[in-house]
Formats: C-alpha cells, sequence, structure tokens
C-alpha cells in the first residue's frame, strides 16, 4: 500500500470509512495545494468541499467493493484557471484505511468539451441520432432547445417526424429510408413547427453509419437559419433602395454592357444627354462620344477590362440629342461576373459644362493678364496690404538677377533690391503703409541692379480697392530713369576690365590689317618679348617683326587666312630689336572693327624656353642611352670575365683537392696531430673553394636570353624543391603557372628555401611556407621561415654579390645564393625583396609580371 502510495504517478490519498485522510502522497501535496489558499496538509475533505458532488458517499459506494469513478471535479486556481479531476475510488482490504482515492488530470479532455458544447451553443447547432436497429432516437439539449420541448419530453421516431411541417414529414420520413437503404446522406433547409407552435427554418444534415453491410444508425445536426433568412430579407431591401438611389440620385448613372450599349440610365442620364432611356439603350456610348475624346475614353476602358486600373475618371464631351456638345465628368467602375469575365460597367456622369465654361474664361483672362505683366519694360509687382511680394514681372527679376521663387512671399522692402540700403528699405516700409491704406505714392529711389549697382528709377506704389473699397493689394512700379548713362557707364567699365587683362596676359596679342599688315594694336606681352618700344612697333607691320627668311611660313599664314578665315599653330620666329630672334607659335583669327575694315588678331606664344628645355631633355637622353651602353658592355666583360675565372679555377683546384687526397690517404698515418689538423684545414678549403666555383659559375650563367621562356608549374618546381629535403618541414599552397626558364627558377626557389632552413637557431625546427599572393598585374609568391631573422639595415645588402652577415663558423655559405636569386627574376624582370623581423624569421617575395 506504502509503495503505491510512493511510485504512484497520479495523486493519491488513503481515506477511512467516515472520508478523513489518513495519508497523502508527496504529489498530492503539490498537486492540489495551488487551488487552494491555505498552506497545510489538503485533505480529501477539502476536496469534497469544494465539488459538486458528494465525494463521501463515492468513497461508501466502494465500501461494497466495486470501484467507483467520479465525475470530473472542477477547481480554479489563483489566476482562476480551470482545471478537471477524475477521481477513483478503490476497495481495501485493509482495517483502518478502507479506500484509496487516485486523482487523474483530466483537464485537457474537459476543456476541449466544454469547448466543443460552448460553440454549439453559440452556433445553435443540435445533435440528434436514430438508432435503426431499436428505433430509439437521441436528442442533445440543443435539440431539444430548438424543439422548445419541455424537459420531460422522451422523442419517439413518430413525434420526432411530427415536428416537421406540413410537406415536410413525408420529404424527411422518404431521406431517412434512403439514408438506412441506400446509405444517401441528406443536407436540407426546411421547416419545423416547435412545441410552442413556432414556425423555425432549420437546416438538418443527416449521415448513416454502416456496420457489416447494415444501416446501425443515422447522426445527425440541426441548425437554426433564422438569421440567414433575416439577410435575405434585409438584401431585398437593400436592392430596393438601391433601385431607388440609382433612381433619383443627382448623379447621372448608367449600367454599360461591355460593348459599349446603355443598359440602363437614370432620370439624370437622361437630363443630361437629352436622350430617352429608350432611345438610349438603343445606342452605344460611343455612338454619342465627341470623336476627340473617344480614344482616351476606349483607351482607359481598355486598362479596366484587363485589369490594370480598377476605376477611371476624365473629362469629356457627349452630344446632346439637340446637337450642342456637353461636358461631362465620367467615372467608371467594373462588375465582373464569377468567371472574370465583364458583366457591365458602372458609369457617373456628371454635367461640367458650365464649370469647363467658367474655367475656359478664367484662363483665358490669366493668359492675357501674364502676356501684358511680362512683356513690360516696366518692372511690375502685385504685393498685398502688408507690402508681401504676390507676383512680379520677368522684366524686374532680369534687372535683379534673381529667380522668382528667391523673391516671393517677401516683404518687398527685403528682398534683392531694396535690402542692402537700410534708410530707403525703411521709407519704402513707410510708404506701404500709407498705400495700405488708400494712397497712391510715387518717388524716386535708388534699387539695386543684380551686379550690385546702385541704380536711380522712378517708383509707384498704387493701392488696388475692392467693392468694400478696401485695400486688397498694392500695385508697386518702377522704371528706370537714366538707362542710357548708366549703359554707357557700364560698357566703359567693361572695356578698362578687358584692356587690364588684356595688357596683363602672357601671351602676345598684335591686332593688324589684313590689307596692308600695318599694326594697329599691341599688348605688353610683345613689347617684353620683341624688346621694341609700343610707338616703334605701332608704326611696324606685321611682317616687319618676321625675319627674312620666314616670309614662306607668312605666306602659309596668308593662305590659311583666305582658305578658312584663321590659322593655327604655326611655327615662327619674330625679331627682336637686339637683332635676334625668338622662336614662337602663333594664332589668328579676322575680325572687323566699327567701320567694317577686316583686320587680324595674332596671338603669340614665345617658345624659346620649350625649345630650349626639348634640346636640353634630348641631350640627357642621349647620355642615358651613352651610359646604358657603356654598363652593358661592362656587365657583359664581367660576367664573361666571372665564368671564364670561374671555369678555369676549377682545375687547378680538382688537382689540389685530388693531391691532398692522396697525400692524406698515402703519408697520412704518418703525420702527427698537428700534420693531420693541417690537412684536414686544406681539404675542407678546397670543399668550398670548390662550392664558391659552383655558384660563381651558375651566377654567370643566367643568360640574358629570354627566347627560352616557357610556360613553368610553380607547383612541379616546388614539389622536386620539396623531394630534395629530407624532412616534410615545407607547406606549399597551390601556385600559379608563370612565364619563365626552368632551370633558373628551381635554383632561385631552392636557395631561398634552403636559406630558410640554414639560418635558424640551432635546436629550432624549420617551418618553410610557400604561398600565392594574386595581384592584379603580378603574381607574387612568398616564402617564409621561422629562423632568426635580418637586422633592418642589412635588408638591402643580402642581394648583393659575396655579401654575408655571418660567418663560416655560425653559417656556411658562399654569399651568392641571394645575387644570383636577384638575377634570376631580373631576368624574369620581376622583382624579389625581404620583409624580416630578428628572432622571429624572415618572408622572401617573388613577384612575376602577368
Ligand atoms: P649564403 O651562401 O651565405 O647563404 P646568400 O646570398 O644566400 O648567401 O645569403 C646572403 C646572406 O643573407 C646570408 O649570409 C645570411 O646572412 C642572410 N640570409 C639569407 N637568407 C636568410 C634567411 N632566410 N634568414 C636569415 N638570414 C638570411
Amino acid at each position: 500500500m506504502k509503495n503505491l502510495l510512493l511510485n504512484s504517478t497520479n495523486p493519491v490519498c488513503i481515506i477511512n470509512e467516515s472520508g478523513d485522510t489518513l495519508k497523502v502522497s508527496d504529489n498530492w501535496l503539490t498537486v492540489f495545494t495551488p487551488f487552494f489558499k491555505k498552506n497545510t496538509q489538503i485533505t480529501f475533505q477539502d476536496i469534497n468541499s469544494i465539488s459538486n458532488f458528494d465525494l463521501i458517499e463515492y468513497a461508501h459506494k466502494c465500501l461494497v467493493g466495486d470501484v467507483i469513478h467520479s465525475p470530473a471535479i472542477r477547481f480554479f486556481d489563483l489566476r482562476f484557471q480551470e482545471f478537471w479531476f477524475e477521481f477513483l475510488f478503490l476497495p481495501t482490504t485493509d482495517q483502518l484505511a478502507h479506500t484509496l482515492v487516485i486523482a487523474t488530470d483530466v483537464s485537457e479532455r474537459e476543456r476541449q468539451n466544454h469547448l466543443l458544447l460552448k460553440a454549439s451553443e453559440i452556433a445553435q447547432i443540435g445533435c440528434w441520432e436514430i438508432n435503426t436497429i431499436n428505433q430509439a432516437i437521441f436528442w442533445d439539449e440543443e435539440t431539444t432547445k430548438i424543439h422548445e420541448t419541455p424537459s420531460d419530453f422522451i422523442p419517439t421516431y413518430e413525434n420526432t417526424i411530427d415536428f416537421f411541417k406540413g410537406e415536410y414529414k413525408d420529404r424527411i420520413d422518404k431521406y431517412i429510408k434512403e439514408a438506412i437503404i441506400y446509405g444517401i446522406p441528406f443536407d436540407e433547409e426546411i421547416e419545423i413547427v416547435s412545441y410552442t407552435k413556432q414556425v423555425i427554418p432549420i437546416r438538418i444534415v443527416g449521415k448513416p453509419e454502416f456496420h457489416e453491410g447494415n444501416c446501425i444508425r443515422i447522426l445527425g445536426i440541426m441548425q437554426v437559419i433564422k438569421n440567414q433568412t433575416i439577410l435575405k430579407q434585409n438584401l431585398e431591401q437593400s436592392k430596393k433602395t438601391f433601385k431607388d438611389a440609382f433612381e433619383f440620385s443627382g448623379i447621372g448613372m448608367a449600367i454599360v454592357s461591355p460593348n459599349g450599349k446603355w443598359l440602363n440610365v437614370n432620370k439624370k442620364v437622361q437630363e443630361i444627354l437629352g436622350f430617352t432611356k429608350e432611345e438610349l439603350t438603343l445606342l452605344t456610348f460611343q455612338d454619342i462620344t465627341y470623336y476627340e475624346d473617344l480614344d482616351l475614353d476606349l483607351d482607359l476602358l481598355d486598362q479596366l477590362v484587363r485589369g490594370e486600373i480598377s476605376s477611371y475618371e476624365m473629362k469629356k464631351r457627349y452630344h446632346h440629342k439637340n446637337g450642342s456638345l456637353v461636358w461631362a465628368k465620367l467615372s467608371v467602375s467594373i462588375v465582373r461576373n464569377d468567371d472574370g469575365s465583364v458583366k457591365h460597367f458602372i458609369s457617373q456622369i456628371q454635367d461640367i459644362t458650365r464649370e469647363i465654361e467658367f474655367e475656359k474664361e478664367i484662363q483665358d483672362q490669366k493668359e492675357k493678364f501674364w502676356t501684358v505683366f511680362n512683356s513690360s519694360y516696366q518692372f511690375t509687382a502685385l504685393l498685398n496690404a502688408n507690402g508681401i511680394l504676390l507676383e512680379i514681372n520677368e522684366a524686374a527679376l532680369n534687372f535683379g538677377k534673381v529667380s522668382r521663387d528667391e523673391v516671393i512671399m517677401k516683404p518687398l522692402w527685403k528682398t534683392t533690391w531694396w535690402k542692402y540700403d537700410v534708410i530707403n528699405a525703411e521709407k519704402l516700409k513707410k510708404n506701404i503703409l500709407l498705400a495700405s491704406v488708400g494712397e497712391t505714392i510715387r518717388y524716386d529711389v535708388q534699387v539695386m541692379d543684380g551686379d550690385g549697382q546702385m541704380i536711380t528709377v522712378d517708383f509707384s506704389l498704387k493701392p488696388v480697392i475692392d467693392t468694400e473699397k478696401k485695400v486688397i493689394y498694392i500695385l508697386a512700379e518702377a522704371r528706370i530713369i537714366e538707362d542710357y548713362i548708366q549703359a554707357l557707364k557700364k560698357i566703359g567699365e567693361s572695356e578698362s576690365k578687358f584692356r587690364t587683362l588684356f595688357e596683363l596676359s602672357p601671351v602676345g596679342f598684335i591686332l593688324s590689317d589684313l590689307q596692308t599688315g600695318e599694326i594697329k594694336d599691341i599688348n605688353q606681352s610683345i613689347v617684353r618679348n620683341t624688346l621694341f618700344s609700343r610707338e616703334k612697333i605701332l608704326q611696324m607691320k606685321f611682317k616687319d617683326l618676321v625675319p627674312r627668311e620666314h616670309y614662306p611660313t607668312l605666306s602659309q599664314i596668308e593662305t590659311q587666312l583666305s582658305n578658312k578665315g584663321y590659322f593655327d599653330s604655326i611655327e615662327i620666329e619674330y625679331l627682336t630689336s637686339k637683332n635676334s630672334t625668338f622662336p614662337a607659335i602663333v594664332d589668328g583669327v579676322i575680325t572687323e572693327d566699327k567701320q567694317g575694315n577686316k583686320l587680324i588678331w595674332s596671338v603669340i606664344q614665345n617658345i624659346s624656353e620649350l625649345k630650349e628645355n626639348q634640346a636640353r631633355l634630348y641631350q640627357l637622353n642621349e647620355e642615358i642611352k651613352e651610359k646604358n651602353a657603356h654598363l652593358f658592355r661592362s656587365n657583359e666583360e664581367l660576367e664573361q670575365f666571372a665564368s671564364i675565372a670561374s671555369h678555369d679555377l676549377q682545375e687547378p683546384l680538382r688537382m689540389i683537392s685530388s693531391f691532398i687526397s692522396l697525400i692524406d690517404s698515402k703519408y697520412g698515418v704518418h703525420f702527427d696531430d698537428k700534420g693531420k689538423r693541417y690537412i684536414q684545414f686544406v681539404l675542407e678549403g678546397a670543399a668550398r673553394m670548390r662550392l664558391l666555383i659552383h655558384n660563381l659559375l651558375a651566377y654567370s650563367k643566367v643568360s640574358n636570353d629570354f627566347s627560352k621562356a616557357e610556360w613553368v608549374d610553380l607547383n612541379d618546381i616546388f614539389a622536386e624543391i620539396q623531394s630534395l629535403i629530407r624532412e616534410p618541414i615545407i607547406e606549399i599552397q597551390p601556385l600559379p603557372i608563370v612565364m619563365g626558364q626552368k632551370t633558373p627558377l628551381f635554383h632561385l626557389f631552392k636557395n631561398i628555401v634552403q636559406n630558410g632552413i640554414k639560418y635558424q637557431k640551432s635546436g629550432s625546427i624549420p617551418i618553410i611556407r610557400v604561398n600565392y599572393l594574386p595581384a592584379e598585374k603580378e603574381d607574387i609568391i612568398s616564402i617564409s621561415d621561422n629562423g632568426i631573422g635580418i637586422e633592418e639595415d642589412s635588408i638591402e645588402q643580402i642581394f648583393h654579390l659575396f655579401s654575408r652577415l655571418h660567418n663560416q663558423e655560425e653559417y656556411e655559405g658562399s654569399g651568392i645564393g641571394l645575387a644570383l636569386c636577384k638575377k634570376i627574376m631580373d631576368r624574369h624582370n620581376g622583382r624579389i625583396w625581404v620583409e624580416s623581423e630578428v628572432g622571429k624569421g624572415s618572408i622572401f617575395y617573388c613577384s612575376f609580371p602577368k
């Protein structure tokens, strides 16, 4: 018993005969405590106290030896959420503990049942069932409600059929029989006469259920459709209201068929168009649309039909029956059938003939006004009574060099013409005040134009009065008084500006007569370059400034002038007063003076400096070329020397090495320790020398001849290098294919890799990484190591021949390797460089042009 109490997942409690709690499980407490506002133990009595049923009676029933189920008991937690539990009463043999009560949470099931019940209640859906075996009938609560029967009413097949109204009795009887025999379900809208003699429209649905080929029952529902009938009535009513609204609307309304026929029109349409309804139904809208408006109308209608727009509006003209044109505002929408085809169009038509005429009249008047307003030379502006600028004509805007937007809606005294002269602006303000109470004012005043000049104008302010004698606008007008004087002054000024520029220009100008060649005008630059005085030049002719041997160029100029009226970029020399010459580029064009004489404007640019620079540049170029040739020669000689020397040195060295080896093997045993060491030194020295010569030879052999270049796959090169190195200490990324010579490239990368392995702190394990860094114009290969690194100052030096940073005792080497690498990269038109950090390692970069 105890075990059951402890191990059950359901809450369990043990009670005695009178319902007192003897023991509860742990989860009994956790489950039921949230439903009670107390902290002490929840007893069976507590549960009983909130139940609608007498649970103790269930417990008593159980004493007889039966297992008893309680109905679902509802609990509310503190947040009023509903929970349901069923209790199972189990009799026990225990003397003291009579009954075991086991609780089961059935909340989920009960909530759903509850929901279903509520839903049917709200939808007024009743359920019924006919047991076809024993003819028993079952109605649920809602069905009983629909029939309005008293609670003790017992439905039978006969009295159920009896509730259906008149002819429906037979019909339903027939349906039920067909359902039993043929298994046909039914769904009908009919009427019943309720217990209280009310006629109630209902929908009745029945579905037979079969077992081993026999109909065992018919299940069905029943729903009141009173509301839907009301809807139908409402629809009828609104249809009628619509019909009235349609007929008597103040707006013309028409229903038009897909091909444009008038199907129905209201009174207003007949009024607007002058045709009767009958006459219109014989016509289409196309027949009475003015031809100029038809295309747009049809186009919009087409868009409407294709669903591109949902409605459209346009202003159009119809032919009235009396032959006149009627302006109308037309709005069209579309009504479609279920399959999407067009059922008809609904058109609203408003007569706007009068509005259009009125609009046109206003437009005409406006246009007239603006033409006059803007074509006046006088400055005219319209102000409101407070002096705010409402409109202004173009003459005034041009005078002030301002746009309309910059001045409109501003007080006149704050606009560009007035605002810089405080005294005048104040005066204007006062005068506007006077004009606003009806005075006309006129006075001379200075205003500022667009160039910042103060110009005197004859200015007036005239009030515009409405019918009630109120000033609504003020008309401001201004006329320049000193037009002519002002204009002259301006020309004079601009001419003197031009003259200054002309004189200061570094380029020379000569104005000469086309016919006679007499010089009419020159600028200062001509005086500076020719060293003649201005007076002297003005007595000369154009050709007097040119040395004789250049006369042929003058005739070239003359030909160009007569052919095209100008000449350009002609090189010629000019004379100076010192009898020397200077080279120049000259351009020219024919012009006319006020008297109609033909003149030439020539523009002369002294190019002596340019020429000198060119000559110097040429000379420098020549020198560089010569130096290059020299360098090339000495390089070649040097390489030849290195090649011969290293080659020729090999022979004696081989002799020294082999004889020393002979001496060592034959007489070595006779030497004392010192002697043996000396022999060893000689052998080592010879070996080093062999390495040196070998490397030098390799260096001198790298040829200039790039004709042997081919596509070299760097992956192959590095695979070969890797195979030479015993330990797998190189990590190689996929590499590109470059244009070059295979053997030198192999030596290049082998050298760098070997250096990376060699220049390490003793004991450290070398790691070499080879990477490909593609760039726009070059392929860059980087080879990094984790070696000792190179001092910043020595970075350049290591690529020089015989340059070593360490002695032989530290690291062996010849100092040729990197010089060779550099030479190989040079031959490939590439670059080699290194980045390094002492103690961390170095990265060598080799870049190949793409
Ligand atoms: P060597 O035969 O002496 O190695 P190299 O021309 O190959 O001649 O290199 C020149 C010098 O550059 C070396 O003596 C060494 O001091 C320095 N050097 C070259 N590679 C490295 C490297 N990976 N790390 C550190 N120092 C280097």
